[in-house]
């Protein structure tokens, strides 16, 4: 069963968490859609896993959300059944965000003793970063270093989708389930010289939105993309300028920024992930400057967070 820990919730807050000591849930009364937090953090180790999210649907995992380092950790703490978790969506491939998808894969094909198929989703290639599908090949195609994975539990196929990555590219549908409507949505973003993509997952008429890293020239996708969204998941890396060193204001968007888009996409709810310690060290700070531009509640994740999507 599943066991969520939740702290740092914000009042009333629509971003609902389940508190660690509160009855276990039965299936029947879980949200319709709803995020666990496995990884807060970021690349600086300091107690967080690195970002990653499982996306449970009627209750069942369904979809991983990125796979940063100790996403495989978190899975065994909340007891989470990946026998269902075929949909994989990487928003780049930085290490903080795909360091355990192998682990992931081993994990997984444990979970199962029929074959599974894979939809895999993360951007194109470009300079240092391959396309996610040569990503995928690297680590468990033909020759790749984890080879052997394929012949470890069940049979498995990895359907790879490379992304477009220019700003200019239209937002696409990646995922639609006809047997129960299940929407997964894409568009490119920007992250410095690492292609990355954001995503938004609708079901049943709940939306969330996962920003992935993202500098705030690609805003004006991201805002798009997350219209009317009941939850915005956006990595909060920096603060404003000039408190964090300049280089990252070309990878990250700082708060003021996000206050902006949260109210220009007028989402109903934000949620802060991927923290870094000096974010962590100014929460209050931090969200002054979001609330400058944004009436909605305003959440900071943690490890095992588990949030219901618009209810
Ligand atoms: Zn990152």
């Amino acid at each position: 069963m599943l066991k969520l820990l939740a702290v740092a919730l914000l009042f009333s807050s629509p971003v609902h968490a389940s508190a660690a000591n509160a009855p276990p849930a039965t299936a029947a009364r879980r949200p319709v859609l709803e995020v666990v937090v496995l990884g807060s953090g970021g690349p600086r180790p300091f107690g967080r896993a690195g970002s990653s999210f499982i996306v449970m649907v009627d209750g069942t995992p369904r979809i991983l959300l990125d796979a940063g380092p100790g996403a495989f950790l978190r899975i065994g703490e909340l007891q989470l059944d990946l026998e269902k978790v075929d949909i994989v969506l990487l928003t780049h491939l930085h290490i903080d965000h795909s360091g355990d998808l192998a682990a992931f894969f081993n994990a997984r094909a444990l979970t199962s003793d029929g074959p599974i198929t894979y939809r895999i989703f993360g951007p194109d290639g470009a300079g240092l970063f391959p396309k996610t599908s040569r990503f995928v090949d690297l680590l468990v195609g033909d020759g790749g270093a984890f080879a052997y994975q394929k012949t470890f539990g069940s049979d498995e196929t990895f359907a790879v989708h490379d992304l477009a990555i220019k700003l200019n590219s239209p937002r696409t549908k990646i995922v639609y389930d006809e047997d129960d409507g299940l929407l997964v949505e894409e568009i490119a973003t920007h992250h410095g010289d690492c292609p990355s993509v954001a995503y938004r997952i609708t079901y049943k008429g709940h939306a969330v939105v996962f920003s992935g890293d993202m500098d705030a020239s690609a805003l004006p996708n991201l805002v798009q993309l997350a219209k009317d969204a009941d939850l915005l998941i956006f990595n909060c890396a920096v603060l404003d300028p000039p408190e964090s060193p300049s280089q990252l204001y070309e990878l990250h968007t700082p708060p003021r920024k996000i206050g902006e888009a949260a109210h220009q996409s007028a989402v109903k709810s934000l949620l802060l992930s991927h923290l870094a310690p000096d974010v962590e060290g100014k929460k209050e700070e931090v969200r002054r400057s979001i609330r400058a531009s944004y009436a909605g509640p305003i959440a900071f994740a943690t490890d095992r967070l588990g949030v219901p999507v618009g209810q």
